[in-house]
């Protein structure tokens, strides 16, 4: 433990990127530690995921405060930073579709919701949606004009790379292992790939650990009361151009939001949803690509790596989404990609907070969707929180 660094980052998701970018970009020193060879295609939420950029209306200030005011930030400074680093992304605009009586009634308390978060919404009815995707069956709907879609892993390759060129050092294929309390920080302990370890002085860790942020936090604290319950999303995808049925124009299409219960307790769902894709070998920036995916099917995964395995029958996504996408039909469907979401058990929010172990550990604990929206503003808030500690310790800082 012959050495001493300022700031170790745990993870360089799209979070981890972020984070130790803002940092080093205000002259601190900044480690990365990630045990995955790549950062772009992996087994992290941040390479599977579905690539939305969320407007901000799903979370209220009530009980998902930092979802809430995080994501309609973060979905602002998002579209600026891939404007100005050329990060393939498309404000397609959302529609949130009802097709019942009750489903008309939920739409209004999301549309009340979207107001108070300052998010721009407008309320469609049958014709007006038609005009907008003329293949989508709907009694009425919330017009997101915010809402787009991004390329995740152009995002986190160009982050990660921002990170590396404002002097962040980074270890790939590095886990950490070990967290102890030490004289003025932490002692943490990396395994290389090579299974040599060693052990340095951090006088801050960030934990940005995704699924196994938990893990992380009982390094330090072994009695943390929080549990990642990883939640396995099946996406399948179309192509918008194969028949006539399936074309859409483009824009994100979401069912009416709703509540699920299971043995595992209960959960919100933004529900099977249609989203369109950026082709990334064209010239332009926000060119559409062909396919569509269609998911996530969410359910308890078996573990924390249940990425293998069969997807569930195209017919159980056909259910979900054919009420307002009729044309779909099973010989449509390709397997897309299976993701985990880093879902925080009996939490509806994001947990940022410190150790109480040592509050030289910053734990962000169950960064599940809308993470990839808002991680350019959980940067920010975090770099807040580490500088308002020096000063106060027991203050948050504003999102
Ligand atoms: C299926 C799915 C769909 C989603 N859709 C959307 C969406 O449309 N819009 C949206 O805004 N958000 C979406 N999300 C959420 C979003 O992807 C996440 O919130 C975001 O990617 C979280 O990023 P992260 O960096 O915190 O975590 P991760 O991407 O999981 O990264 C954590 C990193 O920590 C590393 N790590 C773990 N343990 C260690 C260790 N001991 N040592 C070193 N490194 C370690 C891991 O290898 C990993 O790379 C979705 C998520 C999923 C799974």
């Amino acid at each position: 433990m012959s050495y001493m660094v300022e700031i170790t980052v745990v993870g360089a998701g799209v979070v981890g990127c972020a984070i130790a970018r803002e940092l080093a970009r205000t002259g601190r020193e900044v480690v990365l530690v990630e045990k995955n060879p790549g950062v772009t295609r992996g087994e992290n939420q941040s390479s599977r995921n579905s690539g939305v950029i969320h407007a901000g209306l799903y979370y209220d200030r009530d009980t998902r405060p930092l979802k809430s005011r995080l994501c309609v930030a973060g979905n602002r400074m998002l579209y600026r930073f891939c404007e100005e680093h050329g990060v393939p992304a498309r404000q397609t605009g959302k529609l949130i579709v009802a097709v019942s009586e009750t489903e008309c009634e939920t739409l209004e308390i999301y549309r009340r919701r979207a107001v108070e978060n300052g998010v721009p919404v407008q309320l469609l009815n049958t014709a007006q949606v038609r005009q907008r995707e003329p293949r989508v069956q709907a009694a009425a709907a919330l017009l997101l004009p915010t809402s787009g879609i991004i390329d995740p892993a152009a995002l986190v390759a160009r982050l990660y790379h921002l990170a590396d060129g404002c002097g962040v050092q980074i270890f790939p294929e590095t886990r950490v292992v070990k967290l102890a309390p030490a004289p003025e920080g932490v002692a943490v302990t990396l395994e290389y790939r090579d299974g040599a370890h060693d052990t340095y002085r951090s006088r801050i860790v960030v934990n940005a650990a995704g699924l196994y942020s938990d893990d992380i936090a009982r390094l330090l604290d072994p009695a943390s009361p929080y549990r990642v319950d990883p939640v396995r999303s099946e996406a399948m995808k179309f192509y918008r151009t194969r028949r006539p049925e399936l074309f859409l124009e483009g824009m994100n299409i979401y069912p009416t939001p709703r509540r699920v219960t299971t043995d595992r307790g209960a959960y919100f769902t933004v529900g099977v949803h249609l989203t369109p894709t950026l082709d990334s070998a064209a010239s332009g920036r926000d060119t559409l690509g062909a396919t569509v995916t269609v998911g996530p099917l969410n359910r308890a995964a078996r573990d924390k790596s249940d990425y293998g395995g069969p997807y569930r029958p195209e017919t159980v996504f056909l259910d979900a989404v054919r009420p307002f996408f009729p044309g779909l039909q099973a010989g449509d469907l390709e397997p897309h990609q299976v993701g985990i979401q880093a879902r925080l058990a009996g939490h509806q929010d994001w947990v940022i907070e410190f150790s109480p172990a040592t509050r030289r550990c910053l734990n962000l604990l169950g960064i599940d969707s809308p993470g990839l929206t808002g991680s350019l503003a959980i940067a920010r808030y975090v770099r807040r929180m580490l500088e308002q500690t020096q000063n106060a310790p027991k203050s948050h800082p504003s999102a």
